[in-house]
C-alpha cells in the first residue's frame, strides 16, 4: 500500500492547470495525462471498471455490500488558473511553530502573522511550496485521499458500502459538473472531497452569476473632441461607482454576499467589465442582480440607449435546498469525522462547487475537508497528518454507512 502522502506528491508533479480561455474539455490536455495515471493506478488496485471517458472524466467502482447505499466520492484533477501549477517543488517541513522560509533565494516566507492556521498546525509535518507556485492540494489532496481510501477498501476484509469514484476536469473554471455522467455514476449520493481544514463539512454554497458588461464610446481626435467624444472607460467607471462599495469580497465574510469585479479592459471606443455576483440567500442574490441591471439602465438613460450592454447569466445555485431533505448524509459524514477524532462543524462555502451542480442534477453532494490551507495561491500548504486523517474519515464513511 502507498501512503496518501506518496500519492499526493506524485499527483502534484503533474501540471494540470485549467484554462478559462480554452473551449475543449478538458481545457488543458495535461489533465488527461493525470487521468490516465489514475486509471492505471486504479486498475493496479484491482478496480476492474476503472476508465476515462473522451472528456477526461475518470470513473471506477470499489464493489461492496449491495444491501447498503452506494456512495460516491468525487475530486477534481485540475488546479486553479490563479497561480502557476508547473514545476511544483513540494517539500515537507517538520513544523514546530514560527515562520517558514519557503524560498531563501527570493526571500519568500510563510508567516504566522499572515496565516493564523499555522498556529493550530504546530507539531505536524506540513507540505509546502517553494513560494513561486501553488501546491495543488486543491484538489489533489482530495484525489490522493480518495485513492488511498479506495486502496484500503480493496484490500480490507471489512464490510463496506459500494464506492463510486469520480475525478473531474476543470472544476476551477466552473465546468467540472458539465459533462459528469450522473446516471452512469450510479451513486445514491456522493461527497466532493474538495474542502479545506479538517472537520469542515459544507452543504451551503453561494448562488452565483456572471455579469458581463460592454460600454460603447465614440472616439475622435482629442483636439476636436468637445461635445463629441464619449469615453467608454468613464462610462464603465461611472457604472462601477453605482454599485454598493461595501459589497465586495474584501469587505465580506460568512453569509455576506458580494459583487466582484474580476477584470476590465478598456479604450475610448470600447470597455468591457466582467463581474461575479454571489450570495447564499436567493432573495439577496436577486437584489444584487437587480442593482446591476438598474446601474446599466441608468448609464443608458443618461448617455443614450446602447451605450451599455449587460449580459447576466446564472451559474449555480445554493445546494442547501437539495441537501435539507437528506440531512442524514451530512450526519453520516459528521459521525465519521468524530469517529476519527475530528471536531466536525458545518461551514457555508463562500464559492460554488461541482457538488452544487450535481445536487441539482439529482446527486446530493456535500463537500468534505481535505486538510488543505490557503488554496489558489503560492502559500498553499497541507499537513501530512491531516491528509491521513481525511483518508480515515472517507474509509469510515464507507465502512459505517448504515
Ligand atoms: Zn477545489
Amino acid at each position: 500500500m502507498q501512503t496518501v502522502t506518496e500519492r499526493f506528491l506524485r499527483y502534484v508533479s503533474y501540471d494540470t492547470q485549467a484554462d478559462l480561455n480554452s473551449e475543449t474539455c478538458p481545457s488543458t490536455p495535461s489533465q488527461k495525462v493525470l487521468g490516465q495515471l489514475l486509471v492505471e493506478e486504479m486498475q493496479a488496485m484491482g478496480i476492474a471498471d476503472a476508465h476515462m471517458d473522451e472528456n477526461g472524466y475518470v470513473y471506477g467502482t470499489v464493489p461492496g455490500d449491495p444491501s447498503l447505499p452506494t456512495i460516491g466520492l468525487i475530486g477534481h484533477m485540475d488546479t486553479s488558473p490563479d497561480a502557476s501549477g508547473a514545476n511544483i517543488k513540494a517539500r515537507i517541513v517538520d513544523y514546530q511553530g514560527g515562520d517558514i522560509c519557503l524560498n531563501q533565494e527570493q526571500d519568500i516566507w510563510l508567516r504566522e502573522a499572515d496565516y493564523a492556521s499555522l498556529k493550530r498546525n504546530r507539531g505536524k509535518h506540513l507540505i509546502v511550496t517553494d513560494g513561486t507556485t501553488l501546491l495543488g492540494a486543491d484538489d489533489k489532496a482530495g484525489v490522493a485521499e480518495i485513492m488511498a481510501a479506495a486502496e484500503f477498501l480493496m484490500t480490507a476484509r471489512c464490510n463496506h458500502a459500494t464506492l463510486k469514484i469520480g475525478f473531474t476536469p476543470d472544476e476551477e473554471i466552473g465546468r467540472g459538473a458539465d459533462l459528469f455522467d450522473v446516471k452512469g455514476f450510479g451513486a445514491d449520493y456522493a461527497y466532493t472531497v474538495d474542502g479545506g481544514a479538517i472537520g469542515e463539512i459544507e452543504y451551503e454554497n453561494f448562488n452565483g452569476a456572471w455579469a458581463n458588461l460592454e460600454f460603447h464610446g465614440l472616439n475622435i481626435h482629442p483636439g476636436s473632441a468637445k461635445n463629441k467624444m464619449i469615453n467608454s472607460q468613464y462610462l464603465a467607471m461611472e457604472f462601477n461607482s453605482l454599485l454598493p462599495a461595501a459589497q465586495k469580497p474584501e469587505h465580506t465574510e460568512g453569509y455576506e454576499g458580494f459583487i466582484h469585479l474580476l477584470g476590465m479592459q478598456g479604450s475610448v471606443e470600447k470597455t468591457t467589465m466582467r463581474y461575479i455576483v454571489r450570495d447564499h440567500d436567493l432573495a439577496k442574490f436577486e437584489e444584487k442582480k437587480a442593482l446591476i441591471r438598474a446601474a446599466a439602465d441608468f448609464i443608458n438613460a443618461k448617455y443614450g440607449e446602447g451605450r451599455c450592454s449587460l449580459t447576466l447569466t446564472d451559474t449555480y445555485f445554493n445546494m442547501k435546498q437539495c441537501i435539507e431533505p437528506v440531512m442524514y448524509i451530512v450526519e453520516r459524514a459528521k459521525r465519521a469525522m468524530v469517529a476519527v477524532g475530528m471536531d466536525a462543524h458545518e461551514v457555508p462555502i463562500r464559492g460554488g462547487t461541482d457538488g452544487a451542480r450535481l445536487s441539482y442534477e439529482g446527486l446530493p453532494c456535500p463537500n468534505l475537508c481535505t486538510g488543505g490551507e490557503n488554496y489558489h495561491g503560492r502559500f498553499e500548504y497541507i499537513p501530512v497528518e491531516d491528509m491521513e486523517l481525511c483518508t480515515k474519515m472517507l474509509v469510515e464513511i464507507l465502512t459505517n454507512a448504515v
